[in-house]
């Protein structure tokens, strides 16, 4: 039996660091800490699945089924910045078990987030960050609720 240290190690690591995730601030550099749950990213258009590697008739098919189809590692999470001194809203995509890629999340985003189940009056991000701001980090993303 071939013994695969390699493969042992890796795991490991992978555990020690799944406290922290490799999100830094776009801006600093710096760790960010996640002061918020991640919410889902839905989409009705089957052309964002086929991005994706979904093949036409089964990004068609989904969407006919669901209208709105959970995009698989991607989401919206809020983070703290301790040099930004401020919540942010981002749009996280995960490249593989320890890398992710980060944005700003953009409005548009944001919608598409909190579902086509739909909800008026929700505030965008620019008004939501502008709010929350303001007030504690932690605080603020308490009294916001989502629909998952
Ligand atoms: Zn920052």
């Amino acid at each position: 039996m071939v013994k695969e240290a390699g493969v042992q190690k890796r795991c490991d690591k992978n555990r020690k660091r799944s406290k922290r995730r490799a999100i830094y601030c776009p801006i600093h550099g710096c760790h960010l800490d996640s002061v918020s749950q991640k919410y889902t990213l839905y989409t009705e258009k089957p052309e964002e699945l086929q991005k994706r590697g979904i093949n036409r008739q089964s990004a068609l098919m989904l969407v006919a089924s669901q209208t709105a189809v959970p995009l698989v590692g991607e989401w919206l999470e809020a983070f703290w910045c301790p040099h930004c001194q401020q919540t942010k809203w981002y749009y996280v995509k995960k490249l593989d078990n320890r890398k992710f890629e980060i944005s700003p999340a953009p409005t548009a985003l944001w919608q598409q987030a909190i579902g086509v189940k739909s909800t008026q009056g929700n505030p965008s991000v620019g008004e939501f960050t502008l709010r929350h701001s303001r007030m504690n980090r932690y605080q603020g993303i308490k009294d916001f609720i989502f629909i998952g």
